[in-house]
């Protein structure tokens, strides 16, 4: 019988990747070339957490920083575009940005501005907000800054005993976008026995995107007796797809995660027959056929696809790009400054 390869369908790309990428493609592609030696843009962090994506920008000449204190002044003085990532950024980045004159085009998720709108309101209302997500996360430290004394941070169910609020506190629970479904309903369980009044968001904040690629990736592993999963090891989402998968797999194989078929260690694959395949939401699918290929190299040459959901979501350009396009400036990109925009 052929070994088989099982792809999960919703795979890679989400809209707020797919959105972050192309805010920087768009300014790299309209650049004028320049005589200061000054680059086309600047990107405060990984665009999106996948090493595959910053290299092929940062070939086309995007510059990435950690901060903005690393961007040189001459930069703001001509206007030079700094983009915020996908997962967003604490008000004291946009601050900073504000105070050294930057000019911003803000590609932070819509879904993960979406918490931040709902850490403001709450706090306006006086709760105290418990928030789960992952230390030191680009997210969550984006998140949290929005009010780091009303936001309390927990990562596992375990840390719920750390808490300790009053019956009289009003608090709500938020979430960050790529969590575990499963792990993060433990959680949210033993909360409800310690705090029984603590609300829960309007909507989920773990997005379409995080939920879908769980779903899929588990009805591939329970088909599986080896999952592989493509994404980088600092993607959260990518993560908790290995972490699902390895839940389904029920002890019959291991997940493993590789950022591209190069990593692919064939002892993954003795005695196996079937193996899921899957990538993160920040990963290019081109990645995704390497993987594929190498697979067939090893006698995987029946390939099919486990399809759970079709998505069509999608989202517009960030304000600041679609201003200019609008006015056809997007080619004289450096004569405008951008006006900070936080959608
Ligand atoms: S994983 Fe979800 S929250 Fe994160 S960028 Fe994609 S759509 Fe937005």
């Amino acid at each position: 019988m052929a070994k088989r390869i099982i792809l999960a369908n919703p795979r890679g790309f989400c809209a707020g990747v797919d959105r972050a990428i192309q805010s920087v493609q768009t300014i790299l592609n309209t650049a004028q070339s320049r005589e200061d030696g000054l680059p086309p843009v600047y990107v405060r962090r990984q665009i999106v957490h996948n090493k595959h994506v910053v290299d092929e920008l940062s070939r086309q000449g995007a510059v990435f920083v950690d901060e903005l204190s690393q961007i040189p002044p001459e930069a703001a003085a001509a206007g030079i575009p700094v983009v915020f990532s996908a997962h967003g950024v604490s008000p004291q980045v946009v601050k900073e940005a504000q105070e050294l004159g930057m000019s911003v085009v803000d590609a932070s998720c819509p879904l993960v501005s979406k918490v931040h709108r709902e850490v403001l309101r709450f706090v306006r209302e006086g709760y105290e907000i418990v928030y789960i997500g992952h230390r030191g996360h680009d997210e969550a430290v984006g998140v949290i800054g929005e009010s780091p004394e009303h936001v309390h941070l927990i990562e596992h169910e375990g840390d719920v005993d750390d808490l300790d609020f009053s019956s009289d506190t009003k608090l709500v629970l938020l979430t960050q976008t790529t969590l575990s479904v499963d792990e993060t309903a433990g959680t949210i369980a033993a909360l409800q026995r310690r705090f029984p009044w603590i609300e829960l968001p309007p909507s989920s904040d773990i997005c379409y995107a995080t939920s879908n690629r769980q779903a899929a990736v588990k009805l591939v592993a329970e088909q599986s007796d080896c999952v592989i999963i493509v994404g980088s090891a600092n993607s959260s989402n990518s993560v908790r797809l290995m972490e699902v998968a390895n839940e389904a797999l029920a002890g019959r194989g291991s997940a493993h995660r590789v950022d591209d078929a190069g990593e692919l260690d064939p002892a993954w694959l003795d005695g196996v027959q079937t193996v899921g395949v899957s990538s993160g939401a920040s990963v290019p699918d081109t990645l995704v056929q390497g993987l594929v290929e190498a697979l067939q190299g090893y006698g995987f040459t029946e390939v099919d696809s486990v399809t759970t959901i079709e998505e069509n979501m999608h989202f517009v350009l960030p304000a600041a790009l679609r201003k200019n396009s609008e006015f056809g400036l997007l080619t004289g990109y450096f004569a405008y400054k951008a006006t900070l925009v936080t959608i």
